[in-house]
């Protein structure tokens, strides 16, 4: 490449609650020059905190010949979870976007101040290059109020921001029109059901490309089971805990995000574990399966009412793109809704998107890998070529 060609080169950050994941690309090809992941920020052995983490990133970067401080380098784009009502779309970050994600800290505290400390130190070190929020919620700002709502006191939910939002959003909006390629149709004439289940999970709607209603809320809490998060329960359970069994809100908070899920009910939160100890009979493994399972089939049900017309189920993310059973499970016996797997296209191993359903299925069964750092550069090249 000679020396005035524009740059192309795209840094996608991902800062969350405790690392920080980085990846270069080269939206020249889309091709992927570099990633990593910095780990156990503020714990034993890792970096103290999320400067640190940053700088240790750039580093690392350096040593590979591929510094910040490349001229190749034409913009940065950061992952923020949370976007409130504000940020429907990526975001040429500012000053006042800052300051307007730090108010969003209160519905997202673990997530939002370590994507803040991303931002100003990547800010810090390409003053001059544009630097681009995408939003984990944004691609949820469609959904129409009906599914928004939680039918609370409408002035205490007003007063506390208190509605669902939804995340996983770029995976979804992703996955969703890499579905309507797959199928050979505009994003526009498909109605998808995308189910991303990795260590968290969500299930979207999304009618002709907008999303209608997802399964988690005003947190990543709602909905799905997943890894260690109780997905749905009943309030009420939070109180009896409270009132009940005493324990306080750390101590709640705790439970439902770190000690529930997968690892709640049966001790793991991979499902691969899960798989090998089934195979053995291991009860408490099955039932974390049966639990997983039944709470996608009621998504399924659920969201299948709101569209409709429903031409594709779609699963991605580690547990999505790999286990065969749990795709297997979710769909079985749903033919009078349409949906036919063919078991011996679902058990194949493969990298790339592809086709599950049998022929005679009128909801075609896809699987597609997310890639949400992919998803990010492209919103972030598309609004750094603008400037
Ligand atoms: P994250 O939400 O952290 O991005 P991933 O989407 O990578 O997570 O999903 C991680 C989870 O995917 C693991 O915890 C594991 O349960 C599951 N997983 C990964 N590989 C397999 C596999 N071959 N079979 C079944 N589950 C898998």
């Amino acid at each position: 490449m000679n020396g005035t060609a524009a740059p192309t080169r795209v840094l996608v950050l991902n800062s969350g609650s405790s690392s920080v994941k980085y990846q270069l690309l080269d939206m020249a090809d889309e091709s992927r020059l570099a990633s990593g992941v910095v780990e156990r920020i503020g714990e034993e052995g890792g970096v103290p905190d999320h400067a640190a983490a940053l700088d240790r990133a750039a580093a690392e970067l350096r040593e590979r010949g591929l510094g910040l401080d490349s001229p190749q380098l034409a913009a940065i784009g950061h992952r923020v979870v949370h976007g409130g009502t504000r940020f429907t779309a990526p975001t040429l970050i500012t000053d006042e976007v800052v300051d307007e994600i730090e108010r969003l800290v209160p519905l997202a505290p673990l997530h939002n101040p370590a994507n803040i400390t991303g931002i100003a130190v990547a800010r810090r070190l390409r003053p001059d290059l544009p630097q681009v929020a995408v939003f984990d919620t944004a691609f949820h700002a469609t959904i129409p109020e009906a599914a928004a709502r939680y039918a609370i006191d409408a002035e205490t939910a007003e007063k506390y921001g208190i509605r669902r939002y939804g995340f996983h959003g770029t995976s979804h909006a992703f996955v969703s029109a890499a579905t309507a390629d797959l199928l050979g149709r505009a994003p526009g004439d498909v109605n998808v059901i995308v189910l991303h289940l990795g260590n968290g999970a969500s299930a979207s709607a999304v009618r002709g490309g907008v999303c209608v209603d997802t399964s988690m809320g005003l947190t990543p809490l709602e909905g799905l089971v997943m890894g260690t998060r109780s997905g749905d329960v009943d309030p009420g359970v939070l109180l009896h805990l409270e009132r009940v069994g005493g324990l306080d809100t750390d101590e709640v908070d705790r439970l439902l995000n770190k000690r529930s899920g997968l690892l709640g009910l049966c001790g793991a939160n991979d499902m691969r574990e899960i798989g090998r100890r089934m195979a053995e009979g291991d009860e408490s493994a099955q039932l974390a399966f049966d639990v997983y399972v039944h709470r996608l089939r009621r998504y399924l049900g659920a969201f299948t009412a709101v569209l409709g017309r429903v031409d594709a189920v779609v699963f991605t993310a580690g547990v999505g793109e790999n286990s065969a059973a749990v795709r297997e499970a979710a769909l079985r016996d749903l033919e009078p809704l349409g949906i036919v797997v063919d078991s011996v296209r679902n058990a194949v191993r493969a990298a790339g998107p592809r086709i599950v359903s049998a022929p005679s299925s009128r909801v075609a069964v896809a699987v597609v890998p997310t890639d949400e750092e992919l998803a990010i550069a492209r919103d972030t090249y598309e609004l750094a070529l603008r400037q």
